[in-house]
């Protein structure tokens, strides 16, 4: 019997969540839940199949690194999310993809401007773009560090109120207070990053809305929910 079972369990429930909202190709993704309490999170196995892997293959890793409970080795971005749940004290679940369009800002070194009330409505301003890392830094421990060009990139942002990051050259890390938050928060990113292409495409010299409409759009959680919902059912008709 494990000592973990309600972080795995959730854990393995966010991670099924990736492949059924396309936000990841192949096995370009995975999820962790934190215990903040006892300082560990559950994180996806390395290279299980979404379709083969179990809630008993999750891996729980303390925030020191040490694996604490499973037979799998954990994702091999797990540093990263350490980093992350060491860092950013509010935060319980972390939620990695390759989700294309996301990608594709992230590769251009861009930071996705908050071009309308969609985006204001699931992040306060810019999604953030870290700066492009190192050699020394991409050859010494890659995932460690960029954990930190993240936490460095924060300095001044609330984690609670920007809920995602876009690594330069690498692809976008997103968060919330549980897996289902954070998965939503996914694939908010990665409607806004689509949107925000468009919308660069038909007219490039679009400038962000203003911080006050930004900042009053949608606040309500019930508005937010009614939002998502109407995208996820026209992403499952597609
Ligand atoms: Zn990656």
């Amino acid at each position: 019997m494990s000592n973990y079972r309600e972080i795995k369990e959730e854990c393995y429930e966010a991670n099924l969540l990736l492949p059924e909202y396309k936000l990841i190709d192949l096995t370009f993704g995975n999820v962790s839940i934190a215990d903040t309490s006892r300082r560990v999170f559950a994180i996806k196995p390395s290279g299980v199949d979404y379709t083969r892997m179990r809630a008993e293959d999750m891996v729980v890793v303390d925030f020191e690194g040490k694996t604490v409970e499973g037979s799998f080795r954990p994702s091999s971005d797990t540093p990263t999310h350490r980093r992350l749940f060491q860092a950013f004290q509010d935060i319980r679940a972390i939620v990695h993809t390759h989700s294309r369009n996301a990608v594709a800002f992230a590769q251009a070194g861009r930071e996705i401007p908050c071009l309308g009330t969609t985006h204001a409505d699931y992040f306060y301003g810019s999604v953030p773009v870290t700066r492009m890392m190192r050699t020394e830094e991409i050859q010494s421990d890659y995932e460690w560090e960029t954990g930190n060009v993240i936490v460095e990139r924060f300095g001044l942002l609330d984690p609670t109120q920007v809920c995602a990051v876009l690594v330069h050259s690498h692809g976008p890390f997103a968060w919330g207070p549980s897996g289902t938050k954070a998965i939503e928060n996914a694939l908010a990113l990665e409607i806004v990053a689509e949107i925000a292409m468009k919308t660069i495409q038909l007219n490039s010299i679009v400038g962000p809305i203003a911080p006050r409409v930004a900042g009053q759009a949608f606040p309500t959680p019930a508005r937010r929910r009614s939002v998502l919902r109407s995208t996820l059912s026209q992403h499952q008709s597609r």
